[in-house]
């Protein structure tokens, strides 16, 4: 039997250095993303957060250090190679197709593999209101309704890891509430779950690990609940400059 040391991490990367042509913006950072645990990157504006989702998910390529996921080194990979191999990306705004219905949007997304009987399962049992809502055009559905079909879209490929940009963004408490309901129980069936929240508040409550990010270097990795500190250090120290 594996013990869990032997476990591969679903994703980590290693002393990742990655920017955009010339301009590095991560210096060197280790992030491990565990199986089974909700883990939130936070950090002020500018510090690195979404970057770092774009490396895990494979839009950016590291310029030096290692990207691992499931134990196998993947720095060349692009979004499409990593996604197969079960990293799921979920853009703020970007995975839905306004012109389509909500379960034509399940087609859509059962276009790259994954069976369509799942997805449809995945997204009407994780979020009853888009089953109730699957003949309506994506464009009109309300902002929380949106992030719920990006969610069920790919968490039906059935990932190793779900990526997660700003979920909160524009949404009233509750609905917030309810989406990450539904990222938790995810994370309890195994997979390792990323979240980026501009708000340290949110991704605290759901996380139970957290990494603080500050000028594209990571100045806090621990337990959510000893990451006080260096969240207010990251964001008065990002006031201050
Ligand atoms: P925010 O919370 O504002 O989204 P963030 O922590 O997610 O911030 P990033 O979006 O990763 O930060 O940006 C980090 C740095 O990289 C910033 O200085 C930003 O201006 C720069 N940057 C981001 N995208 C690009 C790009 N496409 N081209 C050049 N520089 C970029």
């Amino acid at each position: 039997m594996l013990t869990a040391a032997r476990v591969a991490a679903p994703l980590s990367l290693r002393d990742v250095r990655a920017g955009y042509g010339r301009i590095e913006v991560l210096h060197g950072i280790d992030v491990e993303v565990r199986r089974g645990e909700v883990t939130t990157l936070l950090g002020p504006n500018g510090a690195g957060k979404t970057t770092t989702l774009g490396v895990m998910s494979g839009l950016i390529t590291p310029s030096s250090g290692c990207r691992h996921v499931q134990g196998r080194h993947v720095n060349g990979a692009d979004a499409a190679a990593l996604a197969r191999i079960g990293v799921c990306h979920v853009r703020e705004g970007r995975s839905v197709f306004p012109n389509l219905t909500v379960a034509d949007n399940l087609v859509v997304a059962s276009s790259s593999g994954a069976s369509l009987d799942r997805l449809t399962e995945v997204a009407f049992t994780l979020f009853p209101r888009l089953k109730e809502r699957r003949t309506q055009l994506a464009g009109t559905l309300s902002g929380g309704e949106k992030q719920m079909l990006a969610l069920a879209r790919g968490l039906g490929t059935d990932p190793s890891v779900l990526l997660v940009d700003e979920l909160s963004m524009g949404l009233a408490p509750l609905v917030v509430a309810e989406l990450y309901e539904a990222v938790a129980a995810v994370a309890q069936q195994g997979v390792g779950v990323v979240v980026v929240e501009q708000f340290a508040t949110i991704g605290l409550r759901v996380a139970s690990r957290a990494y603080v990010m500050a000028h594209g270097q990571v100045i806090y990795a621990g337990s959510s609940a000893d990451a006080e500190d260096a969240v207010h250090t990251a964001y008065l120290g990002s006031a201050a400059s």
